[in-house]
């Protein structure tokens, strides 16, 4: 019996064979014109003016915060629940960040839980595992609180908000090209923007600060967080059947969902919207703990992988002070199952089949912090309902 790995990355023939054909090319391996024809094509996707590409999300969260000049003396607004990286930058460009609970149905900020300073110039918004919530809201707060946003769509590539896709809602948007992304050049990032200066000046600190490529001229500081051809040549392939991998992704989703539909101490948040892309498979347990179910999945050859802890509790950021009731209340819930898009059927059986074998262990009070679910989703989404029509 083989193990079925939580994620693996998707690569086909096409990208071996591109790869190949580059190598024999004589290419210099860097950055050139593959990467320029990888940013446009990236462009092209999500309908941006710019698409620049760095060695890894991470940095092209980073220097979008120094291009958008947030650096000390600033706050940001961060999710609560989100991938470490999204804090980290905020700190490593000398700001602040303040982190913020999240919303029960998206998982993504909780608009109304956000806790403006004076200093607070930026919000980073992290449309999580796909699932955005209105993103014309999220700009109107922006737009009316002087914010400037930043969209880290690292999980959301293809994904869209009424039409359009994530990434370009912001100042900038983020996406990260890591193994488990909707496409993967390895590592790897990219930023978009239709903000001309903005991404002249993420083109520049990418590459020493040089006022023209290849010219050793410089008028700032600069880094190198340069792409590479050899993963550029990945990227265009990847780009190319970008379609199939997000049926990939939303087949598998869609498999759980409806094949788990009646487990009831297995809970899947709806996707809100036939746009969102679902990056991983994820659901939330009911009353149950969460260890021993990791334990039989991983005994019975499944890697499933626990929600990222609520960022308040990370020893970095012990000194947040605020209300994470949710956030805390999801990671402790949250589970994501096997999500690589070329699981076969009968690999997508065995998951299903052994989750509807599993006996669960209810929860005892007195050992757990979070004992039981005590944010209920069902009864918050038709509160939420009906404070939206009021
Ligand atoms: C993956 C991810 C990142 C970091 O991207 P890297 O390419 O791994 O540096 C940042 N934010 C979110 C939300 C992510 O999912």
């Amino acid at each position: 019996m083989n193990f079925i790995h939580q994620i693996e990355p998707y690569l086909t023939e096409n990208d071996i064979a591109a790869v190949t054909d580059y190598l024999r090319s004589g290419g210099w391996l860097t950055e050139f014109q593959k990467t320029a024809e990888f940013e446009q094509r990236l462009a092209e996707f999500v309908s941006a003016k710019h698409a620049t590409v760095v060695t890894s999300g991470t940095a092209a969260l980073y220097l979008s915060l120094l291009a958008l000049g947030i650096g000390p003396g600033d706050s940001v607004i961060v999710p609560d629940f989100t991938m470490i990286a999204t804090p980290n930058v905020v700190r490593w460009a000398g700001a602040e960040p303040i982190l913020c609970d999240v919303d029960p149905q998206t998982l993504c900020l909780d608009l109304n839980k956000v806790r403006l300073r004076p200093d607070t110039l930026a919000m980073i918004y992290v449309p999580i595992n796909g699932r955005s919530g209105d993103m014309q809201q999220v700009r109107q707060f922006c737009r009316s609180h002087g914010l400037v946003l930043i969209e880290d769509a690292c999980q959301a590539l293809g994904s869209q908000s009424a039409g359009q896709k994530l990434g370009t809602f912001g100042d900038v948007g983020v996406f990260s090209f890591t193994p488990h992304k909707i496409i993967t050049t390895g590592q790897g990032g990219a930023i978009v923007t239709n903000d001309d200066a903005v991404a002249e000046k993420i083109r520049k600190l990418k590459d020493f600060h040089r006022l023209q490529p290849g010219v050793d001229q410089h008028d700032g500081i600069g880094f190198n967080f340069k792409f590479t051809d050899l993963q550029a040549v990945i990227g265009i392939e990847q780009l190319k059947i970008i379609e199939e991998r997000i049926e990939g992704r939303r087949n598998v989703w869609r498999t759980y969902a409806e094949q788990l539909a009646d487990i009831e101490w297995l809970q899947f948040l709806p996707l809100g919207s036939d746009d969102t892309v679902p990056w991983f498979a994820d659901a939330l347990l009911n009353g149950v703990q969460k260890q021993p179910f990791l334990d039989y999945m991983k005994q019975n050859g499944i890697g499933c992988r626990t929600f990222y802890p609520p960022l308040h509790t990370q020893p970095p950021y012990a000194d947040q002070t605020g209300e994470f009731l949710v956030s805390s209340d999801i990671a402790a819930r949250g589970v994501w199952l096997p999500s690589s898009i070329q699981m076969p059927s009968d690999e997508l059986n065995r998951v299903v089949e052994t989750i509807r074998a599993y006996t669960p262990q209810a929860i005892e009070e007195q050992q757990t912090p979070l004992p039981k679910p005590h944010w209920d989703l069902a009864k918050s989404r038709v509160e939420s309902q009906q404070s939206a029509s009021d």
